[in-house]
Protein backbone atom coordinates (compact mmCIF):
# COMPACT_ATOMS: atom_id res chain seq x y z
CA UNK A 1 0.00 0.00 0.00
CA UNK A 2 1.17 3.54 -0.59
CA UNK A 3 0.52 5.85 1.82
CA UNK A 4 0.42 9.65 0.16
CA UNK A 5 0.13 13.21 1.65
CA UNK A 6 -1.87 15.93 0.62
CA UNK A 7 -2.64 19.52 1.81
CA UNK A 8 -5.37 20.00 4.73
CA UNK A 9 -7.37 22.46 1.71
CA UNK A 10 -7.31 20.40 -1.24
CA UNK A 11 -6.27 17.12 -1.89
CA UNK A 12 -4.54 17.63 -5.57
CA UNK A 13 -1.59 17.02 -4.26
CA UNK A 14 0.25 13.34 -3.71
CA UNK A 15 3.30 13.33 -1.78
CA UNK A 16 5.39 10.76 -0.35
CA UNK A 17 6.21 10.93 3.58
CA UNK A 18 9.70 11.78 2.83
CA UNK A 19 8.47 14.54 -0.16
CA UNK A 20 6.16 16.30 3.29
CA UNK A 21 9.09 16.03 4.97
CA UNK A 22 11.15 17.82 3.38
CA UNK A 23 8.55 20.21 1.90
CA UNK A 24 7.21 21.09 5.73
CA UNK A 25 3.96 22.95 4.11
CA UNK A 26 2.12 22.42 1.45
CA UNK A 27 1.96 25.06 -1.27
CA UNK A 28 -1.71 26.76 -0.55
CA UNK A 29 -0.45 27.10 3.02
CA UNK A 30 -2.25 23.65 4.00
CA UNK A 31 -0.56 21.04 6.15
CA UNK A 32 0.25 17.61 4.78
CA UNK A 33 -2.35 14.71 6.47
CA UNK A 34 -2.86 11.68 4.52
CA UNK A 35 -5.94 9.79 4.23
CA UNK A 36 -4.76 6.21 5.30
CA UNK A 37 -4.48 7.19 8.53
CA UNK A 38 -5.36 4.61 10.71
CA UNK A 39 -6.03 1.47 7.89
CA UNK A 40 -2.81 0.10 8.97
CA UNK A 41 -3.15 -0.62 13.22
CA UNK A 42 -0.57 -1.09 15.50
CA UNK A 43 -0.88 -4.06 17.54
CA UNK A 44 -1.09 -3.54 21.29
CA UNK A 45 -1.75 -6.67 23.10
CA UNK A 46 1.91 -7.78 23.15
CA UNK A 47 3.10 -4.10 24.26
CA UNK A 48 4.04 -4.86 27.83
CA UNK A 49 8.05 -5.35 28.18
CA UNK A 50 8.43 -3.80 24.63
CA UNK A 51 11.04 -1.42 24.39
CA UNK A 52 10.61 2.11 24.11
CA UNK A 53 12.50 1.84 20.89
CA UNK A 54 11.11 -1.13 19.50
CA UNK A 55 7.70 0.70 20.05
CA UNK A 56 8.63 3.39 18.01
CA UNK A 57 9.44 1.10 15.07
CA UNK A 58 5.82 -0.41 14.97
CA UNK A 59 4.34 3.05 15.27
CA UNK A 60 6.48 4.55 12.47
CA UNK A 61 6.34 1.80 10.55
CA UNK A 62 2.63 2.26 10.39
CA UNK A 63 2.83 5.85 9.65
CA UNK A 64 5.89 6.34 7.32
CA UNK A 65 5.74 3.52 5.04
CA UNK A 66 8.09 4.83 2.33
CA UNK A 67 11.44 4.66 4.61
CA UNK A 68 12.82 1.43 4.88
CA UNK A 69 12.57 -0.59 8.27
CA UNK A 70 16.41 -0.25 7.88
CA UNK A 71 16.53 3.14 7.80
CA UNK A 72 13.68 3.99 10.46
CA UNK A 73 16.25 1.63 12.67
CA UNK A 74 19.20 4.14 12.18
CA UNK A 75 17.12 7.05 12.47
CA UNK A 76 15.51 5.67 15.96
CA UNK A 77 18.80 3.96 17.71
CA UNK A 78 20.49 7.52 16.46
CA UNK A 79 17.57 9.71 18.00
CA UNK A 80 16.91 7.69 21.34
CA UNK A 81 20.37 7.06 22.33
CA UNK A 82 22.18 7.71 26.10
CA UNK A 83 21.13 11.10 24.81
CA UNK A 84 18.67 10.38 27.38
CA UNK A 85 18.46 10.93 31.02
CA UNK A 86 16.06 8.03 31.08
CA UNK A 87 16.65 4.56 29.78
CA UNK A 88 12.88 4.10 29.76
CA UNK A 89 13.22 7.04 27.64
CA UNK A 90 9.69 8.62 28.54
CA UNK A 91 8.91 6.70 31.94
CA UNK A 92 5.72 6.77 33.57
CA UNK A 93 5.04 7.40 36.95
CA UNK A 94 2.37 7.35 39.28
CA UNK A 95 1.78 10.44 40.76
CA UNK A 96 -1.49 10.02 43.91
CA UNK A 97 -4.40 8.63 41.74
CA UNK A 98 -2.81 9.59 38.26
CA UNK A 99 0.02 8.92 36.23
CA UNK A 100 2.92 11.24 34.81
CA UNK A 101 4.17 10.16 31.61
CA UNK A 102 7.59 12.75 31.88
CA UNK A 103 8.78 13.70 28.24
CA UNK A 104 11.28 15.57 29.61
CA UNK A 105 14.22 13.38 29.71
CA UNK A 106 16.02 14.75 26.45
CA UNK A 107 19.08 16.73 25.77
CA UNK A 108 17.21 20.01 26.60
CA UNK A 109 14.75 19.01 29.00
CA UNK A 110 11.65 19.75 27.20
CA UNK A 111 9.03 17.86 25.61
CA UNK A 112 10.30 18.81 21.94
CA UNK A 113 13.47 16.84 22.08
CA UNK A 114 11.07 13.55 21.41
CA UNK A 115 10.61 15.16 17.82
CA UNK A 116 13.67 17.29 17.43
CA UNK A 117 16.04 14.25 18.05
CA UNK A 118 14.86 12.34 15.21
CA UNK A 119 13.38 14.70 12.82
CA UNK A 120 17.51 15.75 11.69
CA UNK A 121 17.66 12.18 10.57
CA UNK A 122 14.57 11.57 8.92
CA UNK A 123 15.64 15.00 6.91
CA UNK A 124 18.88 13.82 5.99
CA UNK A 125 17.02 10.62 4.33
CA UNK A 126 14.79 12.51 1.89
CA UNK A 127 17.30 14.15 -0.19
CA UNK A 128 15.25 13.51 -3.43
CA UNK A 129 17.63 11.42 -6.37
CA UNK A 130 19.46 13.88 -8.46
CA UNK A 131 19.61 16.45 -5.75
CA UNK A 132 23.24 15.53 -5.09
CA UNK A 133 24.36 17.69 -2.28
CA UNK A 134 21.87 19.97 -1.61
CA UNK A 135 21.19 20.95 1.87
CA UNK A 136 18.63 21.75 4.27
CA UNK A 137 18.63 25.03 6.27
CA UNK A 138 16.58 24.51 8.89
CA UNK A 139 15.35 28.51 9.95
CA UNK A 140 13.46 29.36 12.90
CA UNK A 141 11.85 31.58 15.22
CA UNK A 142 11.55 30.91 18.74
CA UNK A 143 10.20 32.16 21.97
CA UNK A 144 12.28 29.46 24.23
CA UNK A 145 11.67 26.26 23.85
CA UNK A 146 11.98 25.36 20.68
CA UNK A 147 15.21 26.78 19.54
CA UNK A 148 17.48 25.08 21.69
CA UNK A 149 15.39 21.79 21.04
CA UNK A 150 15.93 22.28 17.34
CA UNK A 151 19.38 23.14 17.80
CA UNK A 152 20.39 20.13 20.05
CA UNK A 153 18.72 17.84 16.95
CA UNK A 154 20.47 19.74 14.22
CA UNK A 155 23.61 20.31 15.41
CA UNK A 156 26.38 18.68 13.02
CA UNK A 157 23.30 16.40 11.46
CA UNK A 158 24.62 15.84 7.78
CA UNK A 159 22.86 17.51 4.90
CA UNK A 160 21.77 20.77 7.32
CA UNK A 161 22.17 23.38 8.78
CA UNK A 162 20.46 25.92 11.16
CA UNK A 163 19.54 29.41 11.65
CA UNK A 164 18.05 30.40 14.98
CA UNK A 165 16.33 33.84 15.68
CA UNK A 166 14.99 34.74 19.58
CA UNK A 167 13.90 38.17 20.60
CA UNK A 168 16.64 39.74 22.35
CA UNK A 169 15.68 39.99 26.96
CA UNK A 170 12.43 38.27 25.88
CA UNK A 171 13.65 34.55 27.02
CA UNK A 172 14.93 33.63 30.47
CA UNK A 173 18.50 33.41 31.52
CA UNK A 174 18.79 29.67 31.35
CA UNK A 175 16.98 29.61 27.77
CA UNK A 176 19.05 32.42 26.39
CA UNK A 177 22.02 30.39 27.59
CA UNK A 178 21.03 26.84 26.18
CA UNK A 179 20.86 28.56 23.17
CA UNK A 180 24.16 30.68 22.76
CA UNK A 181 26.67 27.74 24.11
CA UNK A 182 25.08 25.24 21.28
CA UNK A 183 27.95 23.71 19.80
CA UNK A 184 28.18 22.19 16.27
CA UNK A 185 29.45 23.55 12.94
CA UNK A 186 26.33 24.23 11.21
CA UNK A 187 24.89 26.28 13.77
CA UNK A 188 23.73 30.09 13.71
CA UNK A 189 22.12 31.77 16.41
CA UNK A 190 21.21 35.26 16.63
CA UNK A 191 19.23 37.56 19.27
CA UNK A 192 16.12 39.95 17.30
CA UNK A 193 16.29 43.33 18.18
CA UNK A 194 12.25 43.22 18.82
CA UNK A 195 9.92 40.70 20.17
CA UNK A 196 8.78 37.40 19.31
CA UNK A 197 6.61 38.17 16.92
CA UNK A 198 8.66 40.27 15.03
CA UNK A 199 11.15 37.50 14.82
CA UNK A 200 8.77 35.41 13.52
CA UNK A 201 6.95 37.66 10.97
CA UNK A 202 10.34 38.29 9.56
CA UNK A 203 10.90 34.55 9.14
CA UNK A 204 7.86 34.04 7.46
CA UNK A 205 8.63 36.64 5.21
CA UNK A 206 12.10 35.13 4.37
CA UNK A 207 10.65 31.45 3.95
CA UNK A 208 8.05 33.32 1.13
CA UNK A 209 10.62 35.20 -0.57
CA UNK A 210 11.01 33.60 -3.82
CA UNK A 211 14.14 35.32 -5.35
CA UNK A 212 16.11 34.67 -2.24
CA UNK A 213 14.59 31.06 -2.69
CA UNK A 214 16.51 31.17 -5.81
CA UNK A 215 19.62 33.34 -5.06
CA UNK A 216 20.38 30.53 -2.56
CA UNK A 217 19.54 27.53 -4.24
CA UNK A 218 22.04 28.87 -6.93
CA UNK A 219 24.83 30.17 -5.33
CA UNK A 220 24.51 28.13 -1.72
CA UNK A 221 22.88 24.50 -2.82
CA UNK A 222 20.81 25.32 -0.29
CA UNK A 223 17.05 25.08 0.80
CA UNK A 224 15.20 27.09 3.56
CA UNK A 225 12.81 24.55 5.82
CA UNK A 226 11.31 24.66 8.97
CA UNK A 227 11.19 22.52 12.30
CA UNK A 228 8.16 23.92 13.64
CA UNK A 229 5.35 21.48 14.66
CA UNK A 230 2.95 21.42 11.67
CA UNK A 231 6.10 19.54 9.82
CA UNK A 232 4.66 15.85 9.55
CA UNK A 233 8.04 14.53 10.20
CA UNK A 234 7.84 16.55 13.96
CA UNK A 235 3.93 15.61 14.55
CA UNK A 236 4.38 11.68 14.17
CA UNK A 237 7.48 10.61 16.30
CA UNK A 238 5.04 12.10 19.28
CA UNK A 239 2.15 9.07 18.29
CA UNK A 240 4.99 6.67 19.70
CA UNK A 241 4.94 7.65 23.22
CA UNK A 242 1.15 7.17 23.66
CA UNK A 243 2.04 3.87 22.86
CA UNK A 244 5.21 3.71 25.44
CA UNK A 245 2.89 5.02 27.86
CA UNK A 246 -0.21 2.33 27.52
CA UNK A 247 2.92 0.09 27.18
CA UNK A 248 3.83 0.68 30.73
CA UNK A 249 0.38 1.09 32.16
CA UNK A 250 0.15 -2.43 31.43
CA UNK A 251 3.48 -3.81 32.73
CA UNK A 252 1.90 -2.14 35.83
CA UNK A 253 -1.14 -4.24 35.29
CA UNK A 254 -3.17 -0.86 35.00
CA UNK A 255 -4.87 -1.75 32.32
CA UNK A 256 -5.17 -4.86 30.06
CA UNK A 257 -5.22 -4.73 26.33
CA UNK A 258 -7.98 -3.01 25.11
CA UNK A 259 -9.08 -0.96 28.26
CA UNK A 260 -9.05 2.71 27.86
CA UNK A 261 -7.12 5.07 29.22
CA UNK A 262 -7.74 9.06 29.27
CA UNK A 263 -5.10 11.81 28.34
CA UNK A 264 -4.56 15.22 29.54
CA UNK A 265 -2.26 17.87 27.44
CA UNK A 266 -0.46 20.49 28.12
CA UNK A 267 -1.58 22.52 24.96
CA UNK A 268 -0.07 25.77 22.64
CA UNK A 269 0.39 24.38 18.98
CA UNK A 270 -1.95 21.54 19.16
CA UNK A 271 0.74 19.08 18.37
CA UNK A 272 1.36 16.95 21.73
CA UNK A 273 -2.16 16.58 21.81
CA UNK A 274 -3.34 15.86 18.03
CA UNK A 275 -0.57 12.75 18.14
CA UNK A 276 -3.07 11.47 20.78
CA UNK A 277 -5.41 11.33 18.22
CA UNK A 278 -2.93 9.56 15.73
CA UNK A 279 -2.33 6.98 18.40
CA UNK A 280 -5.99 6.46 18.93
CA UNK A 281 -6.57 6.31 14.78
CA UNK A 282 -3.65 3.20 14.85
CA UNK A 283 -5.60 1.45 17.39
CA UNK A 284 -5.06 2.73 20.77
CA UNK A 285 -8.20 2.29 23.55
CA UNK A 286 -8.00 6.23 23.93
CA UNK A 287 -11.39 7.21 25.68
CA UNK A 288 -10.51 11.12 25.87
CA UNK A 289 -7.78 13.61 24.93
CA UNK A 290 -8.47 16.71 27.62
CA UNK A 291 -6.50 19.92 26.18
CA UNK A 292 -5.23 21.94 29.06
CA UNK A 293 -4.39 25.58 28.18
CA UNK A 294 -3.15 28.63 29.87
CA UNK A 295 -4.50 31.80 30.04
CA UNK A 296 -4.48 31.99 26.83
CA UNK A 297 -7.48 30.12 26.54
CA UNK A 298 -8.50 30.40 22.74
CA UNK A 299 -9.19 26.47 22.36
CA UNK A 300 -11.01 25.68 25.48
CA UNK A 301 -13.23 28.85 23.98
CA UNK A 302 -13.15 26.51 20.61
CA UNK A 303 -14.41 23.54 22.47
CA UNK A 304 -16.77 25.15 24.52
CA UNK A 305 -18.57 27.06 21.86
CA UNK A 306 -17.22 26.25 18.19
CA UNK A 307 -16.19 29.58 17.70
CA UNK A 308 -12.47 30.21 16.84
CA UNK A 309 -11.49 33.74 17.80
CA UNK A 310 -8.00 35.29 17.63
CA UNK A 311 -8.81 38.17 18.07
CA UNK A 312 -8.18 38.66 21.92
CA UNK A 313 -5.74 40.22 24.10
CA UNK A 314 -2.15 38.12 24.10
CA UNK A 315 -0.99 37.06 27.50
CA UNK A 316 2.92 36.81 28.54
CA UNK A 317 2.77 34.03 31.23
CA UNK A 318 5.06 31.81 33.25
CA UNK A 319 3.88 29.03 30.69
CA UNK A 320 5.59 30.72 27.69
CA UNK A 321 5.34 27.61 25.09
CA UNK A 322 1.80 27.65 25.59
CA UNK A 323 1.37 31.38 24.88
CA UNK A 324 0.09 30.78 21.48
CA UNK A 325 -3.44 32.28 19.85
CA UNK A 326 -3.02 30.20 16.35
CA UNK A 327 -3.03 26.52 17.16
CA UNK A 328 -1.34 25.74 13.76
CA UNK A 329 -2.06 21.80 13.85
CA UNK A 330 -5.82 22.05 15.43
CA UNK A 331 -6.34 22.37 11.36
CA UNK A 332 -5.34 18.35 11.00
CA UNK A 333 -7.28 17.45 13.59
CA UNK A 334 -10.53 19.56 12.37
CA UNK A 335 -9.54 17.67 9.07
CA UNK A 336 -9.58 14.10 10.26
CA UNK A 337 -12.92 15.42 12.65
CA UNK A 338 -14.88 16.19 9.53
CA UNK A 339 -13.96 13.71 7.05
CA UNK A 340 -11.41 14.75 5.01
CA UNK A 341 -13.80 17.95 4.30
CA UNK A 342 -10.82 20.04 2.86
CA UNK A 343 -13.47 22.47 1.34
CA UNK A 344 -14.83 23.42 4.40
CA UNK A 345 -11.09 23.72 5.85
CA UNK A 346 -9.41 25.99 3.57
CA UNK A 347 -12.84 27.97 3.92
CA UNK A 348 -12.39 27.79 7.97
CA UNK A 349 -8.76 28.70 7.42
CA UNK A 350 -9.12 31.81 4.99
CA UNK A 351 -12.24 33.33 7.67
CA UNK A 352 -9.62 33.18 10.20
CA UNK A 353 -7.28 35.09 8.11
CA UNK A 354 -9.67 37.49 6.84
CA UNK A 355 -11.89 37.64 10.26
CA UNK A 356 -9.68 36.81 12.59
CA UNK A 357 -12.24 33.84 13.50
CA UNK A 358 -13.98 30.86 12.46
CA UNK A 359 -17.02 29.28 13.57
CA UNK A 360 -17.56 25.07 12.74
CA UNK A 361 -20.58 23.40 12.39
CA UNK A 362 -22.89 22.41 15.64
CA UNK A 363 -22.70 18.61 14.14
CA UNK A 364 -19.21 18.64 13.74
CA UNK A 365 -18.22 20.70 16.85
CA UNK A 366 -20.57 17.52 18.90
CA UNK A 367 -18.19 14.85 17.89
CA UNK A 368 -15.10 16.97 18.13
CA UNK A 369 -16.46 17.18 21.71
CA UNK A 370 -17.01 13.20 22.57
CA UNK A 371 -13.37 12.75 22.52
CA UNK A 372 -11.88 16.47 23.30
CA UNK A 373 -12.24 17.43 26.55
CA UNK A 374 -11.03 21.27 28.03
CA UNK A 375 -9.94 23.32 30.40
CA UNK A 376 -7.73 26.06 31.33
CA UNK A 377 -5.54 27.05 34.68
CA UNK A 378 -4.76 30.81 35.25
CA UNK A 379 -1.41 31.95 37.19
CA UNK A 380 -2.34 31.33 39.99
CA UNK A 381 -3.61 28.44 39.65
CA UNK A 382 -0.63 27.33 38.09
CA UNK A 383 1.49 28.06 40.76
CA UNK A 384 -1.07 26.85 43.35
CA UNK A 385 -0.86 23.45 41.56
CA UNK A 386 2.77 23.18 41.25
CA UNK A 387 2.35 24.02 45.64
CA UNK A 388 -0.27 21.05 46.04
CA UNK A 389 1.42 18.38 43.54
CA UNK A 390 4.47 19.05 45.79
CA UNK A 391 2.66 18.94 49.29
CA UNK A 392 0.18 16.15 48.47
CA UNK A 393 2.74 14.06 46.33
CA UNK A 394 5.91 15.11 47.28
CA UNK A 395 6.59 15.65 43.07
CA UNK A 396 7.54 18.92 41.67
CA UNK A 397 6.04 19.44 38.43
CA UNK A 398 7.08 22.79 35.93
CA UNK A 399 4.49 25.57 34.84
CA UNK A 400 3.14 23.62 32.13
CA UNK A 401 2.51 20.54 33.35
CA UNK A 402 1.25 22.32 36.19
CA UNK A 403 -1.90 23.49 33.85
CA UNK A 404 -2.63 19.96 32.89
CA UNK A 405 -2.34 19.15 36.36
CA UNK A 406 -4.40 21.81 37.97
CA UNK A 407 -7.24 20.96 34.83
CA UNK A 408 -6.97 16.96 35.92
CA UNK A 409 -7.70 17.33 39.61
CA UNK A 410 -10.86 19.42 38.94
CA UNK A 411 -12.08 16.40 36.13
CA UNK A 412 -14.38 14.18 37.87
CA UNK A 413 -12.69 10.81 38.03
CA UNK A 414 -14.17 8.07 35.63
CA UNK A 415 -13.99 4.70 37.70
CA UNK A 416 -11.49 2.06 35.81
CA UNK A 417 -10.27 4.63 33.55
CA UNK A 418 -6.62 5.27 33.79
CA UNK A 419 -5.47 9.17 33.48
CA UNK A 420 -2.49 10.11 32.38
CA UNK A 421 -1.49 13.80 32.80
CA UNK A 422 1.57 14.37 29.92
CA UNK A 423 4.53 16.57 31.73
CA UNK A 424 6.34 18.20 28.98
CA UNK A 425 9.01 20.39 30.76
CA UNK A 426 11.82 19.37 33.82
CA UNK A 427 11.11 21.96 37.18
CA UNK A 428 14.43 22.82 36.27
CA UNK A 429 13.39 25.05 33.28
CA UNK A 430 11.61 27.47 34.99
CA UNK A 431 13.43 27.07 38.80
CA UNK A 432 12.42 30.34 39.39
CA UNK A 433 8.84 30.04 39.12
CA UNK A 434 8.95 26.77 40.78
CA UNK A 435 10.71 28.34 43.54
CA UNK A 436 8.37 31.07 44.10
CA UNK A 437 5.43 28.92 43.91
CA UNK A 438 6.92 26.38 46.93
CA UNK A 439 7.74 29.50 48.75
CA UNK A 440 11.03 29.10 48.63
CA UNK A 441 13.89 31.64 48.40
CA UNK A 442 13.61 32.94 44.38
CA UNK A 443 16.16 35.70 44.65
CA UNK A 444 19.71 35.66 42.70
CA UNK A 445 20.28 33.94 39.53
CA UNK A 446 18.43 31.26 37.62
CA UNK A 447 21.38 28.83 38.89
CA UNK A 448 20.91 29.70 42.50
CA UNK A 449 17.35 28.86 41.98
CA UNK A 450 18.02 25.63 40.68
CA UNK A 451 20.74 24.86 43.70
CA UNK A 452 17.82 26.10 45.89
CA UNK A 453 15.31 24.06 44.28
CA UNK A 454 17.14 21.23 44.61
CA UNK A 455 18.21 21.48 48.29
CA UNK A 456 14.52 21.67 49.40
CA UNK A 457 13.17 19.57 47.09
CA UNK A 458 15.65 16.23 47.03
CA UNK A 459 15.93 16.02 43.48
CA UNK A 460 18.67 16.64 41.11
CA UNK A 461 18.70 19.43 38.70
CA UNK A 462 19.53 18.17 34.66
CA UNK A 463 23.36 17.82 34.71
CA UNK A 464 23.26 20.02 30.77
CA UNK A 465 21.10 22.64 32.60
CA UNK A 466 23.09 23.06 35.71
CA UNK A 467 26.43 23.32 33.41
CA UNK A 468 25.18 26.26 31.80
CA UNK A 469 26.39 28.64 34.18
CA UNK A 470 29.93 27.75 32.91
CA UNK A 471 29.31 26.86 29.65
CA UNK A 472 31.19 28.97 26.66
CA UNK A 473 29.51 31.29 25.19
CA UNK A 474 29.49 30.96 21.45
CA UNK A 475 26.94 33.09 19.73
CA UNK A 476 26.54 37.28 20.48
CA UNK A 477 25.20 38.61 17.46
CA UNK A 478 22.76 41.06 17.54
CA UNK A 479 20.47 41.55 14.69
CA UNK A 480 17.69 44.15 14.13
CA UNK A 481 14.43 43.11 12.20
CA UNK A 482 15.50 43.94 8.62
CA UNK A 483 18.83 42.28 9.20
CA UNK A 484 17.56 39.06 9.48
CA UNK A 485 17.47 38.19 5.77
CA UNK A 486 21.03 39.24 5.21
CA UNK A 487 22.08 37.27 8.17
CA UNK A 488 20.37 34.38 6.31
CA UNK A 489 22.04 34.73 3.73
CA UNK A 490 25.56 34.74 5.12
CA UNK A 491 24.46 31.97 7.20
CA UNK A 492 24.01 30.09 3.80
CA UNK A 493 27.25 31.05 2.48
CA UNK A 494 29.00 29.09 5.41
C1 LIG B 1 5.81 23.27 23.04
C2 LIG B 1 5.42 23.01 24.46
C3 LIG B 1 4.08 22.78 24.84
C4 LIG B 1 2.94 22.81 23.84
O1 LIG B 1 2.95 21.74 22.95
P1 LIG B 1 2.15 21.82 21.57
O2 LIG B 1 2.52 20.61 20.81
O3 LIG B 1 2.63 23.09 20.90
O4 LIG B 1 0.70 21.88 21.91
C5 LIG B 1 3.81 22.52 26.17
N1 LIG B 1 4.79 22.52 27.10
C6 LIG B 1 6.07 22.74 26.79
C7 LIG B 1 7.10 22.75 27.86
C8 LIG B 1 6.45 22.99 25.46
O5 LIG B 1 7.73 23.21 25.16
Amino acid sequence: MVTTFHSTRSTTDSLTSKQAIRQGLAADGGLFVSDQLGETKVRIDDLAGMAYQDIAARVLGALLPDFTDGELADCIGAAYGDQWADPAITPLRQVGDDWVLELFHGPTSAFKDVALQILPRFMARTTPEGAGDERVMILTATSGDTGKAALAGFADAPGTAITVFYPKGKVSQVQELQMTTQTGANVHVAAVDGNFDDAQSAVKAIFGDERLAGELAERAHTRLSSANSINVGRLVPQVVYYFAAYARLMEQGAVQAGDEVEFVVPTGNFGDVLAGYYAKELGLPVKHLVVASDRNNVLFDFLTTGTYNRQRPFYQTISPSMDILVSSNLERMLYYMSEGDARLIAMLMSDLKQWGAFEVPETLLAKIRRLFGCGWADEEQVREAIHDCWEKNGYVIDPHTACAWFVAQLMPREEGVPRVVLSTASPYKFPRTVCESLGLDASGTDFDCMDTLAKATGTEPPAALRGLETAAVRFDDEVAVDAMTDYVRRACQD
